[in-house]
């Protein structure tokens, strides 16, 4: 199956959350059997010919491709979550938003038993969400080998907030 098929799936939702604000809807993947399937294969295919060690996931939609990724790779899934939410000892990183701040974090001893770290997320917007988790990653003893998105929104510019990695995305607007 092409990108092209996965590509068309996405629904577009206008002004969700918030007016301006043009929405990825990628749910019409995930429930499609063969479509779900198909972004796996795409985001696992890159990463099968480099050492990685363990995906690390960003919540919350990046968990829906990360675990499936994880598990066809056989490789472990580390989750970086919105502050609050994990239960250990964690490092924190804060960013901007377009309104405000977010804090991501990541348990301190989350890397100790593998170095090589893919970091996945559904959507690369304006990339501040992407640099915080790959500072997470870094400040808990991990390398960055690979950042990889389903869908990059080219127009935004995120990639260069995260210049200097090496990014793959599957589907780009
Ligand atoms: P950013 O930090 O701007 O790159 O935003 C990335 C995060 O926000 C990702 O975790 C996405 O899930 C979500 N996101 C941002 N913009 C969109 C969008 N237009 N459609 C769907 N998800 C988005």
């Amino acid at each position: 199956m092409s990108t092209e098929a996965l590509k068309q799936a996405i629904r577009d939702v206008p002004d969700f959350p918030k007016p301006g604000i043009m929405f990825k809807d990628i749910t019409p993947i995930l429930s499609d059997p063969k479509l779900f399937q198909s972004a796996i294969d795409v985001l696992c295919e890159r990463l099968r010919e480099r050492e990685i060690d363990k995906i690390a996931a960003i919540d919350a939609r990046g968990f829906l491709f990360a675990g499936a990724m994880a598990h066809q790779l056989g490789i472990g899934l580390v989750p970086i979550r919105k502050k609050g939410k994990l239960p250990y000892k964690t490092h924190e990183e804060t960013y901007d938003l377009e309104y405000g701040t977010a804090t991501l974090t990541v348990h301190q001893d989350a890397f100790e038993d593998g170095k090589n770290i893919a970091l996945v997320d559904d959507v690369l917007a304006t990339g501040g969400t992407a640099a915080a988790s790959a500072k997470l990653i870094e400040r808990a003893g991990g390398t960055v080998q690979s950042i990889d998105f389903l869908i990059e929104l080219s127009f935004l510019g995120g990639r260069d907030k995260i210049a200097g990695y090496d990014i793959f995305s599957a589907i780009v607007f």
